[in-house]
């Protein structure tokens, strides 16, 4: 018999990964035999451990941070939203070349469309973070066409930066889109997402509360105790929040579709990783 398929995650740090169980998970209910690992990258020694995980057989990875801008230039070819993210989180060993995507952006806007039941286009939208997150995701926002979107980010050059790389496609989409730092990025959203790493420190927002419109919705892609502050405050801002495990989910579903060619259901997976965490807490 030939052994399992090998996937994994590669970051630093990783041990917190949710994506092996994600990956069992979808595993068993679509009956794909694989296995699915952390593998922890030295901060200089991405490309190497990666080039040994594919020497070794395997058949393809995830990526996280901080190697994902490293990842897309690793590949041999690369899909259209992997090349303008600049970023990927995804590798599949092709024989041919690897081939490397970007499945953080689609995840995130199925979560909001078919997770939360709020639909994208015609919408007035900020973006908070222009690292490898808010790449990830503008290019798949624009084409979900809002009616605007505004890029805030800490360091107000890298906003501007992706809004040019991306001005094109917003022209094509009809969208209105633009860059600004975080003190006034504009009033009453339907739909703040942050995708910075503010809450990493504990921060509640990093933008004012008067980006949210009553009955908005606030996204932040962190997840677990991590994100509370940040959904505590959309709350008490008459926001409606949800946290990132959707996207995780969902993000994974789309990269374990390019590996194995099939799509799992989302629903009963995130249902059962929710109820783990809240079993943890
Ligand atoms: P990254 O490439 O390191 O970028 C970090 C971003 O956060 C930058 O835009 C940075 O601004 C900003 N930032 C950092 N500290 C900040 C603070 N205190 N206040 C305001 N902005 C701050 O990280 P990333 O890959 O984009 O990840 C961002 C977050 O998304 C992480 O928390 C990650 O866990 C999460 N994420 C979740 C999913 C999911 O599936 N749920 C997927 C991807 C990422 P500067 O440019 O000014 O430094």
């Amino acid at each position: 018999m030939s052994s399992p398929d090998r996937y994994a995650v590669v970051g630093h740090p990783v041990e917190h990964s949710r994506s092996p169980a994600i990956h069992a998970a979808f595993a068993a209910q679509t009956g794909q035999v694989l296995t699915y690992e952390r593998l922890l990258a030295p901060l200089d020694g991405f490309a190497d451990t990666v080039r040994r995980f594919a020497a070794e057989g395997a058949r393809g990875c995830n990526v996280t941070v901080p190697f994902k801008f490293e990842a897309l230039a690793l590949a041999a070819r690369a899909t259209p939203r992997a090349t303008l993210a600049g970023a990927a989180n995804t590798l599949r060993f092709d024989a041919d070349g690897w081939l490397a995507d970007n499945t953080d952006g689609i995840g995130l806007m199925r979560d909001i469309a078919q997770g939360a039941g709020r639909p994208l286009a015609g919408q007035r939208v900020l973006l908070v973070g222009a690292g490898g997150a808010g790449a990830g995701v503008l290019g798949p926002l624009l084409e979900a066409r809002p009616a605007q979107v505004v890029l805030a980010n800490r360091t107000l050059q890298r906003a501007e930066e992706l809004v040019k790389r991306h001005a094109a496609l917003a022209r094509a989409q009809g969208v209105a889109l633009s860059a600004s730092g975080l003190e006034a990025p504009g009033d009453a959203f339907d739909l703040v997402i942050n995708a910075s790493a503010s809450s990493l420190g504990g921060a509640a927002a990093p933008v004012p509360a008067a980006t949210l419109r009553p009955g908005a919705l606030a996204v932040d892609l962190m997840y677990g105790a991590a994100a509370r502050p940040f959904l505590d405050w959309a709350r008490a801002h008459g926001a409606e929040n949800r946290d990132g495990l959707g996207m995780l989910v969902e993000q994974a579903a789309e990269a374990f579709a390019l590996w194995r060619g099939c799509r799992p259901e989302t629903a009963p997976v995130l249902a059962a990783l929710r109820a783990s965490l809240a079993g943890a807490a």
